[in-house]
This record gives C-alpha cells, structure tokens and sequence, in this order.
C-alpha cells in the first residue's frame, strides 16, 4: 500500500525545491501525497495528485493519519507541532529542513552521500526523525567528505559567501528590490556622459541610506554590501550560524575525536549558491592529483574545476552553479605558509544539496526500507 505523506511548507524556497525535485524524479508515483498550509487551508495546493485541497497544518486530527511528515515549514512550525504530534502517539517518519531537532539525540542529520550507513543503522534502530542539515555545513561536507572520509584533515577554517535564499523567500524578494532601488536612483545618468563615474557612485551610496530603501528583512542593505552576521549571537562571540558548523559537522560525521572547524559566516547578494573559502590544514603533504582524486571520487557531484582564469571564472561561480547538484571545487592550491594548508573554494546550490535534496533522498530511503 503507498505510504501517506504529508508535505508542510511546500510554498517556500525549500518546500517548492523539493517538489520540483520530487517531480522530476518521479517520486509522486510512489506515494500518496497530502499537502498542508498554515495560511491557507481549504485552498487549492500544488497539482500533482488528484486531491489537492490544503489541509490546515496545525490540524492534528489529519496530521496523525500521516505515516510520514516533511517540514519545510521552519523552526516555529516544528517547535509548535512535534513534541505535541509526538505526545498524541504519533510513530511516523518526520523528516525537517528546520535547525530546531537536528541536534536531538534521538535525531540523525542526513546527508547520504556521507552518512548513508548512519541513516540506515538508525531506521534499525527505530529511530523516527531525520532532519537536513545546515546548508553550507551539507554543502562543506559534499565539497570536502573525500578528505574527512580519508581522515586527512586536521582542521578547517573557513569563510563563506552566503545566498540570500538561505534566509527565505523574502529575504530574495527584498534583495530584488533593493537592486531595483539603486538601479532607479541613477538610470537617468548611466547613459549620459556629463556624469562621472563619482556621480553615480555618491548617487547610489546616497540612496542606500534613504529611509524608503528596502530593508524590512535583512535590516540592512545588501545589494552593494557584504553582511559578516548571520543568525543570532553566541556567548562564545560566533555566530550561531558559525556555531553550527563544526557542531553539525561532527554529528554528521559521527567520528569519536572532534575536528575544530571554526570561520565567519557572510551573507552576500546572490541569489541561491553559497560559496566558501576553505584553508584545510591536512594531516600530511599530499601531491595534488592525489588531493584531486581524493575530492572527486568521493561523490558523484563534484566538479573539480582547474585552476584557471577561465576555467574559474566560467564554472566555479553561483551564476554557474545554480540549479544544479553540482559541487564546483576549484582554486586548489597549498598555501606559501606550508604544504600541509590547503585552500579550496566551493560553490553549492543551497536549495538544493544545502537543503530540499537530503530531504527527498532520505523520503526515498525510508520508503524503500
Ligand atoms: P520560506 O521560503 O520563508 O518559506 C516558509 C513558509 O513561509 C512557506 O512554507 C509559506 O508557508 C510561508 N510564506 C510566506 N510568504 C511566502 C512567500 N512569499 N513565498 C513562499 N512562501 C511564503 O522558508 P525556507 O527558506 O523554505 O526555509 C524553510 C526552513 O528550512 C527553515 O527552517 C530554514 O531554516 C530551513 N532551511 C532553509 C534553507 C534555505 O536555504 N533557505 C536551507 C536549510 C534549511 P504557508 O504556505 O503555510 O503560508
């Protein structure tokens, strides 16, 4: 009998990444989808199945009839609605692209490519939550896993190039507007040789500080700007979003010693691909086809760009990257200070292995076993 599967937050930027996924891969056939909104119940949801009414999310009489729950909702929704679903009795499958249970001892953080063994032994062990990890420490761990696998990194420091699409739909929308904003402050004097170059820069710079300027969801510019602050503070002084990374990484990789993984988190006006700049100090001086072998052999995604002008700029770009499963890793060279420190730079679709993928794969494992 197909598997009934409840789909929350399918409308946001992850949630419609993983039904796009799901589509293209077929993956509706299998089951018996049921979609769910905490705006709109009793609306039409997405046309995929023949019954396609939303359910309200927060109706738990229908929520308990579900032998498995995706949330794409965020943290709010899973904070709202797990423990409660749990308390009602409820044993099904929760799988979640929030932060709030990925940390929970009776919760595994999936990323097949490298736990795929993990994931199975706790479907064994009947362990019932699966919860997607950080976008860029999934994107780190795909990028990089041929060393950790290999046990060759000492640690890693890192800083990243973060998408605006990692803070939610809005937050892209509100990045569209603000480009359009200083587009209209000086489109008048592009064309138009009496201005310099000066002018239009002071122009811009100018309408950046206006108060109609967009900036209700960022709280600050980021179109023309650079923002090192994701998420909230630590006591520590990291980010939580810098917090996250070695946490999440180890339980990941599930090892016995901890590898100190530490760095800034930037938030930069792309629009879905995360970048990140890796200085790797590895635990012996590798040759670098070995280095390359290694990255390459250890998933199917990785694209291991030469370190070229055209080759880098062509391939190792969000603007090259996105919409793909493809892990572009390039700019592999050893660092003058010494051989053993290793810089690498990545580009990963966030959406998709940062986020909706993980998730549809780990639907696809429980429903297979
Ligand atoms: P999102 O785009 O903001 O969507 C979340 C919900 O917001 C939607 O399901 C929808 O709920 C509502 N919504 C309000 N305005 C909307 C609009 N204009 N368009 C679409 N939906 C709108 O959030 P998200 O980025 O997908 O993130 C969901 C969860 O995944 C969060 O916990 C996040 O931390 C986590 N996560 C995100 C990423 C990422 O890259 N974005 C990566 C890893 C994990 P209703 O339909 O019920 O109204």
């Amino acid at each position: 009998m197909k598997k009934t599967v409840g789909f929350i937050g399918w409308r946001g930027m992850v949630g419609s990444v993983l039904i796009q996924r799901m589509v293209e891969e077929n993956n509706f056939s299998n089951i018996h989808a049921v979609f769910f909104s905490t705006s709109q119940p009793g609306k039409v949801g997405p046309n995929i199945q023949e019954s396609n009414i939303l359910q309200d999310a927060y109706n738990f009489d229908c929520l308990i009839t579900m032998d498995i729950i995706i949330s794409c909702q965020g943290g709010k929704y899973t904070d709202d609605t797990y423990q409660k679903l749990r308390s009602l009795g409820w044993n099904g499958y929760w799988i979640d692209a929030a932060s709030s249970l990925r940390l929970h001892e009776d919760a595994i953080i999936v990323l097949d490519p490298i736990n795929l063994q993990d994931i199975y032994s706790a479907i064994n062990i009947g362990v019932k939550t699966f919860v997607g990890g950080n976008c860029t420490v999934s994107l780190m761990l795909m990028a990089l896993g041929g060393l950790f696998f290999n046990n060759l990194i000492e640690w890693v420091l890192f800083s990243t190039y973060q998408a605006a699409s990692g803070a939610g739909s809005r937050h892209i929308i509100e990045l569209v507007k603000q480009m359009g904003y200083l587009y209209q402050s000086v489109e008048n004097k592009l064309y138009k040789k009496k201005y310099s170059i000066l002018d239009i820069e002071k122009t811009m710079s100018k309408s950046i500080q206006e108060i109609n300027f967009p900036k209700q969801e960022f709280f600050a510019p980021l179109a023309g700007n650079v923002l090192p602050w994701i998420d909230c503070a630590m006591q520590n002084n990291q980010t939580k979003e810098e917090w996250k990374v070695q946490v999440e990484a180890n339980k990941i990789l599930n090892i016995n010693n901890t590898i100190p993984i530490d760095g800034t988190c930037v938030r930069v006006g792309t629009f879905r691909c995360h970048s990140q700049a890796f200085t790797i100090k590895l635990k012996k001086d590798l040759s670098y086809s070995n280095i390359h072998n290694i990255l390459q052999e250890h998933n199917n995604w990785i694209r291991i760009i030469p370190n070229n002008v055209h080759s880098t700029l062509n391939l190792l770009t969000p603007c090259a990257v996105t919409g793909t499963l493809n892990i572009a890793v390039g700019r592999i060279r050893k660092l003058n200070i010494s051989t053993n420190l290793l810089s690498v730079f990545s580009v990963g679709d966030q959406l998709l292995w940062g986020a909706a993928e993980p998730l549809r794969r780990t639907l696809m494992i429980l429903l297979s076993t």
